[in-house]
């Protein structure tokens, strides 16, 4: 029988608590499905409190940010991490800051994304998130390096969706009015050009998701999860299936 080392995913959450339990169950649910049994996912998560980075993010501070987003990514390869992720599409800007820090690699959420739209053979699609990732360059441009072009709702609905992110889904409060807003914003988007739909916040799919528009829909803390399994497993499902066998 072969002993396989599972490796070990390193995700820095908290921002919000609310989306890192999806990461949580998406992946122990994908290395389940796919090793079987009782296994369950190596993981190492720290989880940050979110109030300190809202705060820093209202005030602009994204090297303050960067600096204690790298300061987690050392603490989580130190602590035996393969990989890291950073739960949450808007501290992505930070990326760079976290990725000098360590020598594991950094699982990007937008590449992760951008390869699942690509498979479905799309190029254009509506991008919604809080103001930061959908007005800030550093999110579009990374999806424009997989040759993905991207649109965002007008300006009074893309303060609308940020309201929703910080005062309802962050704290767990899914209202339906809010889904009926969120689609209508997609559906103007779709009317715009989009061919699909990217959930790039990683609390949106506790809204929405494929079965509320015919949208393709990219659900980005899905993808990322996936995404950091088949980094974890990369080499290690084989070896399970012949130990099985
Ligand atoms: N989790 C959200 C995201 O994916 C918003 C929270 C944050 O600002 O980090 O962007």
């Amino acid at each position: 029988m072969t002993t396989t080392r599972l490796k070990t995913i390193g995700l820095i959450g908290g921002m919000s608590w609310e989306s890192t339990a999806l990461y949580y169950q998406a992946i122990n649910r994908e290395v389940a499905r796919r090793l079987g049994g009782l296994h369950s996912a190596r993981m190492l998560i720290e989880s940050l409190d979110f109030d300190a980075i809202a705060a820093l993010q209202r005030a602009g501070d994204w090297p303050a940010m960067g600096a204690i987003l790298a300061d987690s990514a050392a603490r989580l390869e130190a602590a035996g991490a393969d990989c890291v992720l950073i739960g949450t599409n808007t501290m992505h800007k930070v990326a760079p800051a976290v990725s000098a820090r360590v020598r594991i690699p950094l699982l990007h959420i937008a590449d992760a994304t951008g390869r699942a739209i690509r498979a479905r053979g799309l190029a254009r699609v509506a991008l919604l998130g809080t103001r930061f990732t959908m007005e800030q360059p550093f999110y579009a441009e990374r999806l424009a390096g997989h040759g993905i072009e991207t649109r965002v709702p007008d300006e009074a609905d893309r303060i609308e969706l940020h309201r929703m992110i910080f005062e309802e889904l962050c704290r767990g409060r899914l209202l339906d009015a809010s889904r009926q807003r969120l689609l209508a914003i997609a559906a103007e988007l779709a009317a715009r050009g989009a061919q699909g739909l990217v959930l790039g916040c990683t609390e949106l799919p506790l809204l929405i998701g494929q079965d509320d528009t015919p949208l393709p829909v990219f659900d980005t803390t899905a993808l990322h999860a996936l995404d950091a399994v088949a980094f974890a497993l990369d080499g290690a499902t084989e070896e399970h299936a012949s130990a099985a066998a």
